[in-house]
C-alpha cells in the first residue's frame, strides 16, 4: 500500500496538469510506489506507458528510499467528465499499448516485463501486469482526488495479492475494490490506507510491513547534465557554442541548466 498525495500534488505543479493528467500521473506514480514496496531487491522500478489516447507517453519512476518522479508528454490534456462524475483517466491514456516495468537491482540486473495495456485506468493494468508478467495474481485499487480547485487532495494505492497455493480469494478482492472506487475520498476525509485495507479484507488486524515516506524528488543535477551534453559530438558542440551557450531542461522536475559558451569552450577543451 502507499499514501502518495503530497508526491502526486508536486508532479501536478511542476508539470501544471489538468485534472486528468494529474490524476493519471497521480495514479502511475503511486503504481511505481506500490511495485517499489514489493521488490526490496531493485533500487529503481520505472514504469512507461504509451497507449493511444491523447495524454502520450507517462513515465513514472521510484527509487529506493521512497523517492518518486514522473514526466508525460501532454500534461495539459482536458477531457470531459465520463458519465458518472469522475475524471476521464481510461479515455486520456487510451488503449493499444504497453504497461512496461523495468526494476533495476542493486547488482546490477535488469528486469523487463510488459503486458498489453486493458483499459489505460492505470490500476487494472498494475494487475494485469502483476498476474500475468510477475505470475501473481493480484487485486488494485488506486485512487486520485482532485478537488474543486483543480488539485491534487488525496492520492494513494493498495494491491493484494494471493500467497502461493491460495485459493480463488483475488477475484473475491476485486470484486470487493470495485466497491471501494472512492479510495482518494476516504483518504481525503482522514482515513488510513491500513484502515480501508482491513475494511476490504475483512480480516480485523492485518499485519503491516514497515511504512517508508514517499515524496517526490529528482535526481538531476548540473554535474549530470554536463555530462550528457559532453557525451555530445565535438561538432555539436562547437554548434552550441555559436548559439551562444546551451540550456538543458530536465523533464522529470524542469529545472533549468544553462551552460555559457565559456563553460562550452571548457568542454571542448575535454572532449
Ligand atoms: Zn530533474
Amino acid at each position: 500500500m502507499a499514501h502518495t498525495s503530497k508526491a502526486a500534488l508536486k508532479a501536478q505543479e511542476i508539470h501544471k496538469a489538468s485534472p486528468v493528467a494529474a490524476a493519471a500521473v497521480g495514479r502511475l506514480i503511486t503504481s511505481a510506489a506500490l511495485l517499489a514496496a514489493d521488490f526490496k531487491e531493485s533500487w529503481r522500478i520505472r514504469i512507461d506507458v504509451d497507449g493511444n489516447g491523447p495524454i502520450g507517453p507517462i513515465v513514472a519512476e521510484a527509487r529506493s528510499n521512497g523517492k518518486l518522479r514522473a514526466t508525460l508528454r501532454t500534461p495539459q490534456v482536458s477531457l470531459p467528465l465520463r458519465s458518472d462524475g469522475k475524471l476521464a483517466v481510461g479515455r486520456a491514456v487510451g488503449r493499444d499499448g504497453l504497461f512496461k516495468v523495468t526494476r533495476e537491482e542493486y547488482d546490477g540486473v535488469i528486469y523487463q516485463g510488459q503486458v498489453e495495456l486493458v483499459s489505460g485506468e492505470v490500476g487494472q493494468d498494475l494487475a494485469q501486469y502483476y498476474t500475468l508478467s510477475e505470475q501473481i495474481p493480484s487485486a488494485v485499487a488506486l485512487g486520485v482526488l482532485v478537488g474543486r480547485d483543480s488539485m491534487v487532495q488525496a492520492a494513494g494505492g493498495l494491491v493484494v495479492q494471493r500467497l502461493p497455493g491460495g485459493s480463488q480469494y483475488i477475484g473475491c478482492i476485486t470484486e470487493r475494490f470495485s466497491q471501494l472506487d472512492h479510495i482518494s475520498h476516504r483518504l481525503v476525509n482522514g482515513d488510513t490506507v491500513e484502515q480501508l485495507a482491513e475494511e476490504v479484507l475483512s480480516m480485523g488486524s492485518l499485519h503491516w510491513f514497515e511504512r517508508e515516506p514517499l515524496f517526490y524528488q529528482c535526481e538531476c543535477s548540473r554535474t549530470r547534465s554536463m555530462e550528457i551534453l559532453s557525451s555530445l559530438p565535438r561538432e555539436e558542440i562547437q554548434e552550441l557554442i555559436k548559439d551562444q551557450g546551451a540550456e538543458i531542461v530536465c523533464h522529470y522536475c524542469r529545472s533549468a541548466y544553462r551552460f555559457s559558451v565559456t563553460d562550452m569552450e571548457k568542454l571542448l577543451d575535454h572532449v
